[in-house]
Parts: C-alpha cells; sequence; structure tokens
C-alpha cells in the first residue's frame, strides 16, 4: 500500500464561510477524498492544530508521501517539527508541496531559497503542460484552464528544478515555473502551483490527476535510510 498523509493549516475553511462553502470538509478533506479512490493508497490526514501539528514521529516514519498545504501560519509552524519533516524527506519520503506551500518552513529548510514571488488576486490561469513526457504528465491534457486563480509570477527563486512540466500563463501576462521537482537527499519533492483556497481547483479532475500522478513519482524507491552525511 501507498501510504499518503494530507496536512493542510485548515486556518481559513474554518475562518471564512466562503472558503468552508468551497471546502466544506477542508482542502485536506477534498484531497484525501479523491486520492482514497485509488486502488493501493491508504490516506491520512493531518492538520495544524493538531498536537505536533498532527505530524509526529510515527505518522511521519508510516508516511510515504506527503502533501502540504499551508498559508496563514507558515512562521507559527513548529520549527522541531519542521527539522523532523525535513529529515524524513532527506531519508526518503516523497513531498507534494501545494500552492502557498512554496513558503513553509519545510519547503524553505529543504530547498534553501527564499521562494519569494510575484502573486495577484483574483486572475484567472492557463496551466501549460510543457512536459509531456515526464511521469507527472501522464494523461493530463497540453493545456488546463482555471477561469479563477490566485496569479503567481516570476521570479520564483528556487534552486534549478530537477524538471519544470507546467507552466502557467496569467491574464496580465505574467508567466510561472507551476509543477517543478526536485531531490533532496533520497526524496522526491513535486511543487505545484494551482490551489487558491477562495477557488474550486482541487475539484478539477485534470488538477486531481496531476496530484496523484505527483504523489506516485514521488513514492519512495528505495528502503528509507538518511544519507550518511545527514545528523539526525
Ligand atoms: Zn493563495
Amino acid at each position: 500500500m501507498l501510504r499518503v498523509t494530507v496536512w493542510n493549516e485548515n486556518k481559513h475553511e474554518q475562518e471564512y464561510e466562503g472558503i468552508r462553502k468551497v471546502y466544506p470538509k477542508g482542502i485536506h478533506g477534498c484531497i484525501a477524498e479523491f486520492l482514497g479512490k485509488e486502488e493501493g493508497f491508504t490516506v491520512h490526514t493531518a492538520t495544524f492544530f493538531e498536537p505536533e501539528h498532527g505530524l509526529t514521529e510515527e505518522v511521519l516514519q508510516n508516511t510515504d508521501v506527503l502533501i502540504l498545504w499551508s498559508h496563514a501560519l507558515q512562521e507559527e509552524f513548529s520549527d522541531e517539527v519542521a527539522e523532523r519533516v525535513r529529515r524524513h524527506v532527506l531519508s526518503g519520503m516523497g513531498l507534494v508541496a501545494l500552492h502557498s506551500a512554496h513558503y513553509s518552513k519545510i519547503m524553505k529548510k529543504l530547498l534553501g531559497t527564499t521562494m519569494s514571488l510575484k502573486w495577484r488576486h483574483g486572475d484567472r490561469e492557463k496551466l501549460w503542460c510543457i512536459l509531456p513526457t515526464h511521469p507527472i504528465a501522464a494523461g493530463v491534457p497540453e493545456m488546463i484552464e482555471l477561469p479563477e486563480e490566485e496569479m503567481y509570477g516570476e521570479f520564483f527563486d528556487i534552486p534549478k528544478p530537477d524538471d519544470v512540466i507546467f507552466t502557467g500563463w496569467f491574464s496580465g501576462g505574467e508567466v510561472f515555473r507551476s509543477g517543478c521537482t526536485f531531490t533532496r537527499g533520497l526524496g522526491k519533492i513535486f511543487y505545484f502551483q494551482p490551489g487558491h483556497e477562495e477557488y474550486p481547483i482541487y475539484y478539477h479532475p485534470d488538477i486531481q490527476k496531476i496530484i496523484t500522478n505527483g504523489v506516485r513519482f514521488c513514492t519512495p524507491v528505495l528502503e528509507r535510510k538518511l544519507p550518511d552525511c545527514v545528523e539526525c
């Protein structure tokens, strides 16, 4: 079985009725629901407000791929838990970071850059697949229209990705490396931009396909073990 943990901050859904209407079960609930239909997946959810943010040593040891959605509580996220997640990624756990999770402590620690970008509220996006031979692009159309999405634009301060699979285009003319992969230690990381909380992005079947493919791609291929140079 492929063990997936879907982690969501779950703050906006509790605070704003409009967002709760879009995601009545939370962003984590929506993602867990479609992933749970995949054969061979066992899906667990965790949120910020649980003890240790629901990401205890035991949970991480039993996670093959962690999905991460965060936004408003990036600074409040525990340094200790972020370090724990980083260690698990280095030892082979896969990580799929969605939308504003680019700015999480976990992603900043793993990638080592500022992760800053341009953004503008209330835009639309054409998401182009620019690497159709990549496993994450399997069964995905060459272009996905998202009639409502937040603009994320370059320059996006990330280290050079292993692959850029998707490029987003926005109505102001901005472009963005919207789907990128990285390797850190033995862990594979997929960053995927779509998913602003006010819009029903994670119900879109092609977006669901990309996230599912991302989970499969980030699945560990080796036995989990810290690289020798890393201190536990
Ligand atoms: Zn957003």
